[in-house]
């Protein structure tokens, strides 16, 4: 390793990548291609890892991507079950439902879980590229719940009233974001030219702008609906000379792969887990630019 490690207090976000996929194809997923040969992929080596985090950082969030985390719900439970109640714990799907799964399925296994779940991230797009459950389930959730809506290319702005209004009464927030792998550290807070921070100011009440180096959020809202526009970076680690004259590479995110491996960045980088282990934290530096 190049750099000690260092991470805001808490530690690092664990994203965990479930060992099985969705049946979407969104056009710009990134995680797919991780999907195409599930050669060495392991439950039992993922929860190994997710034991191994929590022994390190015993508060830090954990988050379940894939795939499809709610795809296979005793498989998920597996990996809950390894997962102390001192975290939260946030789960990104699309809420599926199928011949063999239904929404009370659904529900019952929130229910059990709902001591364990922070919020789940629901996605769902202003054009149609998941397969989606009917909006009522999203409507009878025990657990807290957002709606995640990637604007991507030329989405139909003139439709985003329209889009929030589905959600109205439902008690979910909603977050839009901002295709990830156009965002670099210089365009990250540059509002000149950003089409979807304009159309949002155009519809919406604009409340503030809260961030840090890695990613912000712009706040709106909208009838009773709480709105963020959510920009982030590509990778998660910045590699940073502290005051104390040391070098370090500052983790943000650390990924725990559908094999179980363990990587310090999105980019495919091996974590040191010896190394992190040591890891030497700072003050979380997300805070409010601006406040309205
Ligand atoms: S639902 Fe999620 S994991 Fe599946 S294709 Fe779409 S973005 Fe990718």
């Amino acid at each position: 390793m190049a750099n000690p490690y260092k991470t805001r207090e808490g530690g690092a976000t664990v994203t965990v990548f479930v060992p099985y996929d969705c049946q979407n194809h969104c056009p710009f997923c990134i995680n797919k291609q991780e999907y195409a040969d599930t050669t060495g992929f392991s439950l039992e080596k993922i929860c190994t890892s997710i034991r191994r985090m929590d022994a390190i950082t015993p508060r830090c969030d954990f988050v379940f991507t894939g795939g499809e985390p709610m795809a296979d719900l005793p498989s998920l439970q597996v990996m809950l079950d390894c997962i102390p109640t001192t975290h939260r714990v946030f789960i990104n799907t699309t809420l599926p439902v199928f011949p063999d799964q239904t929404q009370e399925d659904v529900l019952a296994f929130l229910t059990r879980n709902r001591g364990k779940i922070t919020c789940v991230n629901i996605s769902r797009h202003m054009q149609k590229y998941v397969e989606e459950s009917p909006d009522e389930l999203i409507g009878r959730l025990p657990v807290p719940a957002r709606v995640n809506c990637v604007l991507w290319k030329n989405y139909p702005d003139q439709d985003l009233p329209a889009f929030v209004e589905r959600w109205k009464g439902r008690g979910v927030s909603i977050q839009f974001r901002y295709d990830y792998t156009d965002t670099t550290p210089e365009n990250l807070y540059r509002e000149e030219g950003d089409r979807i921070l304009r159309d949002l100011k155009k519809y919406f009440t604009y409340k503030g702008l809260d961030g840090c180096r890695m990613r912000n959020g712009y706040h709106f809202e909208y009838d009773g609906v709480e709105i963020t526009y959510h920009k982030t970076l590509p990778y998660s680690t910045i590699t940073e000379t502290g005051p104390d004259g040391v070098t370090y590479d500052i983790l943000y995110d650390v990924i725990i792969k559908q094999n179980g491996d363990i990587h310090s960045d999105w980019t495919g980088v091996m974590m040191d887990v010896p190394a992190y282990e040591k890891v030497v934290f700072e003050p979380d530096d997300q805070h409010w630019i601006e406040r309205c």
